[in-house]
């Protein structure tokens, strides 16, 4: 994975270059923002990290021109305290993520891998959840390795949870989206449904990902 860092305050630059080889990605440093453009725009990378504040040209205005050229390379922006940045300006430009300093390398590792992998997954409309993996496309779904046969009814539900994942979708929810027809408060259908589907998916697995909040519904996601 080849990354492009746009950032320049050297000791910023040298944690987060550090941080990322260790984890086998190759960081190339620009500590100027007509640089950083330059080779932006010369270089196929997997991902830039843009610092907002640069000397030369500001990581917006790149952002923006790299765009314009219908350069479509996923971008992550830093904010630092005190800088006027508009969160909504920044991914309206076309960013991908942005994460504010001072924070954890390993929250910048984890959103990098979250970036790539679904820009790599585009057309083929992946969603992964640990080591969850469903295609919409191809309607494949695996934990590590391991392929899952679910049924279209279980497929369907699935998908509407790993569509948002973390996000607790209520039976009512559940039911509009995979029946298609209103609720009726005396059907235990989704609750059955969601013990199959988590059967299949959990059942034998040390990290459990389909979760029940009680009393709310249910979700999908890493922690319980
Ligand atoms: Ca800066």
């Amino acid at each position: 994975m080849r990354i492009l860092l746009v950032e320049d305050e050297k000791k910023m630059a040298t944690f987060v270059r550090k941080g990322l080889s260790e984890q086998g990605m190759s960081v190339d440093v620009c500590l100027d923002g007509d640089e950083g453009y330059n080779v932006a725009r010369s270089c196929p990378f997997d991902l830039i990290i843009l610092d907002i504040m640069l000397p030369g040209r500001d990581g917006l205005s790149i952002l923006r021109n790299l765009r314009r050229e219908g350069n479509n390379v996923p971008v992550i922006l830093l904010t630092a305290r005190g800088e006027p940045f508009e969160r909504v300006e920044g991914l309206e430009l076309g960013a991908d993520d942005y994460l504010a300093k001072p924070f954890y390398i390993d929250e910048l590792i984890a959103r990098v891998r979250t970036i790539v992998r679904r820009a790599s997954g585009q057309g083929s409309h992946l969603y992964q959840v640990a080591d969850l993996s469903v295609n919409l496309s191809s309607r494949e779904v695996r934990r590590g390795d391991r392929l899952i046969e679910l049924t279209p009814r279980e497929f369907s539900l699935l998908e509407c949870l790993v569509r948002s994942p973390g996000r607790v979708l209520s039976r009512v929810q559940i039911c509009e989206k995979v029946w298609n027809y209103d609720f009726d408060p005396g059907t235990n259908l989704v609750d059955v449904y969601v013990q199959r589907l988590r059967s299949k998916i959990d059942k034998g697995q040390a990290v459990k990902l389909l979760h029940t909040v009680r009393g709310v519904g249910y979700k999908v996601d890493e922690d319980s």
